[in-house]
């Protein structure tokens, strides 16, 4: 009897009813050798945590991309857990220090909790976090520890099991289905988001795909973090982890109170591992902390803190020999014993329960030092919000009602709204972004032009490669006026958007007469284009063309590439009806009977022509277009079609179909394009002669070209280790004599001066159009989308 209500008190205690393990959960042990997670089940575990204990709330926050549950777990102690509205409270009023007095902070910091966000697995190939995420949760709330008490005392800990359901099943059919086969281990021939694959994890500003947006929405709005931590894997090769701090560049907006912080938890938490037994500890390497893609928090007073751990082939073992340790990484040689890689791993076996193993220290001391520092955290969020708001660098920036796309300005204001920045009414109806608000960083990052550090390897050196792009200036991409003033404006409530023009002309330099439009389209109506200046009409006049709506032609290659998912987002983004082909659908010919225009997203011509080779993947997902595809490509633009090439892509136009000209940039080497995180090995330094790593670029346009409607003679292109060309064919867009960086970083405008950007040859009675560019850019680069667009209408 006795016994029995110690038993029932310590279940009190614990709040836990009879809580599955893990292991019987899944039917094996968390970790296993060759095991894999379907998301209904890893959704239906924390529903059981759930209903066996007062200590973890599960929420369903929206839908995917395709339409799996993107849930959260909240965790913490249960009397905290009754009170979540007072806490979400004291987070608000902290996070804005117009609205709350030093005193009040004060007492506010006294009885507020550490939020801390876990978010997993958003690279669905990096599959340990998840598993990660339901062993910690069932140790958190079931292994009675004083570290464990610790942390649920003092932290709400906010658990995405996987900002990436979808990926996580596709990840898991893939696996499931080559296990036991020569492929087993391999990455799906398919993009591991629906749309956007690898780059989810760059869509941190523009907000595009629904789990960045629930994420953003739900999560960090409501709850202001203090600290994220997004857990990530690597290549095999190096370090078995990397945990802050970063690398340079930091991005200059982010306040340096931020940096010192992710410094020292990032240590402490390589300090941590290193007692527990665990070598290959990495800091201060490869990873940069400069694209505001990735780090929304840290314009909004929380801590950005990552691992990156080395993977093993999906749940498959590896085993590493010694010479396989790559040589050279950013920051640190994997085979030296250095300040910032203390303890070498020189190869032996690794498998998925390692990552775990790892990651489940890293976890414990993340959150175990968020319980330590509650009070230094939570004032310092408080601190950064105040000196934002102490922000006079520019005092605001204006964007005036008189814009060439106003549905471009108006995506734009709700971009920033979006992140929680103030947009007010000023005069004649512009909009006013002041400066003294409490993110008012993150506005300006977005607002102004990016001057990326000239960054070598050595002195004299190659220039050394960013993580990511340099460039992320909003107005250059989308074609809005936006001036950063000194003074402060006079501005009162919010900005309302103007109502729209009546009547019935389009205009084709606004982005809304493009969704109009291809409604229009798809509702089976006529749409009448003006042949001079490119706008759009419903109704019939006299003069103007009437355009049928395009039969659109996707190319998607087996290589899962991304920038074939951002075309295909875009596409159904702005209505146009599109047919993805494949290899196959393209080299059977007859296609302009059948399609108006095809589109080869960017993909070296190499790759194009080949895809996978045999051997390396199951046979229906290796090889080409082929000269097959060659030749029906061909015949498709002499009839009348029209070919568009985009980036890297148009390599193909010149070297398989003929197109004259001659590409003055170097070819490209490394870089981005599908790649994980780090491939290891030697790929860090870019072309001396030539390299753009992501940057905007000016150029001329020549506006009497079909592709140049509703698009100004001066623009800034979004480059991408672009290529440039020597051609007599028409250049639509050309690179000026100088003066050609706008945004970001460039080695070699002399490369540039003067080449062709944009060609559009002829090829019998239709057209290849190349794009050396990257005109759809990530769902940002609204003053290309029109030439894109009218790429597409274009015969
Ligand atoms: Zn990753």
């Amino acid at each position: 009897m006795i016994l029995r209500i110690v038993c029932l008190l310590l279940a009190a205690r614990l709040g836990v009813a009879a809580v599955p393990t893990p292991e019987s959960y899944f039917g094996h042990p968390i970790g296993a050798d060759r095991t894999v997670m379907d998301w209904d089940k890893v959704v239906g575990y924390f529903q059981v945590l759930a209903k066996g204990s007062d200590r973890i709330r599960f929420d369903e926050l929206g839908k995917t991309a395709d339409g799996r549950p993107f849930i959260a777990v909240t965790i913490s102690d249960a009397a905290t857990m009754k009170n979540l509205d007072r806490y979400r409270e004291i987070q608000a009023r902290l996070a804005d220090p117009r609205k709350t007095t030093v005193a009040e902070a004060e007492k506010l910091i006294l009885e507020g909790k550490t939020v801390v966000l876990i978010t997993c697995s958003i690279h669905a190939t990096e599959i340990a976090s998840t598993h990660t995420a339901v062993e910690y949760a069932h140790r958190l709330l079931t292994e009675d520890t004083p570290h464990n008490r610790a942390i649920l005392k003092d932290v709400i800990l906010i658990l995405v099991p996987s900002l990436n359901p979808d990926g996580v099943d596709i990840v898991t059919r893939w696996y499931r289905k080559t296990l036991g086969t020569p492929y087993e281990g391999s990455a799906p021939p398919e993009l591991y988001h629906k749309y956007v694959g690898h780059d989810n994890n760059r869509d941190w500003y523009i907000f595009s795909q629904p789990e960045t947006r629930l994420t953003i929405s739900k999560l960090h709005n409501v709850w202001h973090p203090e600290v994220t931590y997004d857990v990530h894997q690597m290549g095999a090769n190096g370090a078995r982890l990397f945990v802050p701090p970063w690398l340079d560049p930091t991005e200059p907006n982010i306040d340096a109170i931020l940096m010192q912080e992710m410094n020292m938890m990032g240590t402490a938490m390589a300090s941590d591992l290193t007692a527990a037994g665990k070598t290959g500890v990495a800091i201060h390497g490869v990873y940069d902390f400069w694209t505001p893609s990735r780090h929304f928090m840290a314009f909004h007073g929380g801590l950005r803190l990552l691992t990156e751990s080395a993977s093993a082939r999906i749940a498959t073992p590896t085993n590493m020999t010694a010479d396989q340790i790559g040589t050279n990484a950013l920051g640190y040689n994997p085979r030296e014993r250095s300040w910032n890689y203390l303890e070498p791993w020189m190869g032996g076996p690794w498998r998925l329960r390692d990552i775990i193993d790892y990651q489940l220290i890293a976890w414990d001391s993340c959150l175990y030092n968020a319980a330590l520092h509650r009070t230094e955290l939570l004032r310092n969020f408080y601190r950064v919000g105040q000196r934002q708001i102490a922000r006079s660098d520019p005092a605001a920036f204006v964007i005036s009602s008189d814009q060439r796309d106003p549905g471009a300005t108006r995506k734009l204001i709700e971009t920033l709204r979006f992140g929680q920045v103030e947009v007010a009414q000023g005069a004649g109806g512009s909009a006013v972004v002041s400066m003294h608000q409490p993110y008012g960083g993150w506005a300006k990052t977005l607002l102004e032009v990016q001057h990326y550090p000239e960054d070598r390897l050595y002195p004299g050196g190659p220039p050394k490669r960013p993580y990511d792009v340099t460039a992320n200036t909003l107005p250059m991409l989308m074609g809005v006026d936006v001036k950063a003033v000194k003074d402060s404006v006079s501005a009162s409530g919010e900005w309302q958007a103007p109502a729209p023009a009546a009547g019935p002309v389009l205009k084709a330099s606004d982005s809304d007469s493009w969704k109009a439009a291809n409604r229009a389209w798809s509702q089976g109506q006529s749409v009448w284009r003006d042949p001079a200046s490119g706008d759009f009409s419903l109704s019939a006049r006299a003069g103007w063309i009437e355009r049928k709506r395009p039969r659109v032609a996707l190319y998607q290659a087996w290589t899962a590439n991304m920038d074939e998912g951002w075309t295909r987002w875009l596409l159904e983004d702005f209505g146009f009806a599109y047919t993805s082909v494949h290899n196959a659908d393209l080299q059977a010919g007859g296609l302009r009977t059948q399609y108006d225009a095809i589109v080869i997203p960017d993909q070296p011509a190499g790759s194009i022509e080949n895809g996978h080779r045999a051997g390396s993947m199951p046979p229906e997902y290796t090889g080409g277009l082929g000269p097959k595809g060659t030749q029906a490509l061909k015949e498709f633009a002499e009839a009348g079609g029209t070919l568009i090439f985009l980036n890297g892509a148009t390599d193909y136009a010149i070297s398989r179909l003929g197109v004259q000209a001659k590409t003055v940039t170097p070819a490209r080497t490394g870089g981005r394009g599908g790649d994980p995180d780090f491939a290891g090995g030697d790929r860090t330094a870019g072309s001396s002669e030539f390299y753009s790593p992501g940057s905007l670029l000016n150029v001329k346009v020549d506006t009497r070209s079909p592709l140049a409607y509703g698009v100004p003679a001066g623009i800034a292109i979004w480059s991408e280790q672009s290529p440039a060309w020597d051609t007599q064919l028409p250049a639509v867009a050309r690179y000026p004599e100088s003066g050609i960086l706008a945004s970001g970083w460039l080695v070699g405008d002399k490369v540039l001066a003067n080449r062709a950007a944009l060609i559009d040859a002829p090829m019998g009675s239709g057209h290849a159009i190349l794009f050396g560019m990257r005109p759809q850019y990530r769902a940002q680069s609204y003053l290309t989308f029109k030439m894109f667009f009218n790429a597409l209408l274009y015969r």
